[in-house]
């Protein structure tokens, strides 16, 4: 084990560790998008930028070390995390209470935890139109955060081939989706595609609402919860 300080209370990590896992294992709570739980960091969000003695990074890309000095609450840093994730709320088009995955969305439920109001930043209403030409997936592109989950850990399982991938840059990018390699995603894929996409851009067909509202997972448990003690409700 070492020894390091968060909001200024001394900590314990185990060595090695991921910083976003040992704050969490500390009951300290930063947020995250891209990020997952023993993945390597994809570190596209920037959503749990924390200050790491004195310098603003991203937590999900940092190893913990012994007398590392860290501030997750500091208001500056806090509010530039908010900033992010309203940035990213500004950069699609998010209508909450028709999206199947209200209530099961991270960024929605990010924004909860960030205390986000309204964005700061003009909102763009990108034009980005729907794909729907795979057999059991459609894309909901408005809703993409390019966060690239999809496109680095689902892959064709006899090929490992990429499914997904980013065409385009900056406004004019969009999500895409090999149609033939999709087709053959087994059902136990078609979900987990659908799970790992943090908003609801990537959804299955023909099972809209199979989770009723009221027992999703963030309306059982808030992503902090899930973050600082653990999952109840997959
Ligand atoms: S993807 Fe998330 S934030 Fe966007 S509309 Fe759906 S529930 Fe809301
Ligand atoms: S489709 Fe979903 S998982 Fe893929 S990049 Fe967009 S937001 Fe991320």
């Amino acid at each position: 084990m070492i020894k390091l300080v968060i909001d200024g209370k001394p900590v314990e990590a185990e060595e090695g560790a991921n910083l976003v896992e040992a704050a969490g294992e500390n009951g300290v709570y930063i947020p995250t998008l891209c990020y997952l739980k023993g993945e390597p960091c994809i570190g596209t969000c920037r959503v749990c930028s924390v200050r790491v003695n004195g310098n603003v990074t991203a937590a999900c890309s940092v190893t913990v070390d012994d007398g590392m000095e860290v501030d997750v609450d500091e208001p500056e840093v806090a509010d530039m995390r908010r900033a992010l994730v309203e940035a990213l709320f500004a950069e699609g088009n998010h209508n909450c209470p028709s999206c199947e995955k209200s209530g099961r969305c991270e960024l929605q439920a990010v924004g909860y935890e960030t205390g986000m109001v309204v964005s700061r930043f003009p909102y763009r209403y990108p034009p980005r139109d729907r794909d729907v030409g795979a057999r059991h997936l459609w894309l909901e592109r408005d809703r993409c955060i390019f966060c690239q989950r999809c496109v680095e850990h689902i892959r064709d399982r006899t090929s490992g081939h990429k499914i997904f991938s980013i065409n385009g840059r900056g406004s004019r990018a969009r999500i895409e989706i090999d149609v033939e390699l999709a087709d053959q995603m087994p059902p136990e894929q078609v979900r987990e595609a659908m799970d790992i996409c943090p908003v609801g851009c990537i959804l299955e067909k023909r099972v809209g609402f199979d989770v009723p509202m009221g027992q999703r997972k963030f309306e059982v448990q808030t992503h902090r919860e899930r973050a600082t003690e653990g999952t109840s409700n997959e």
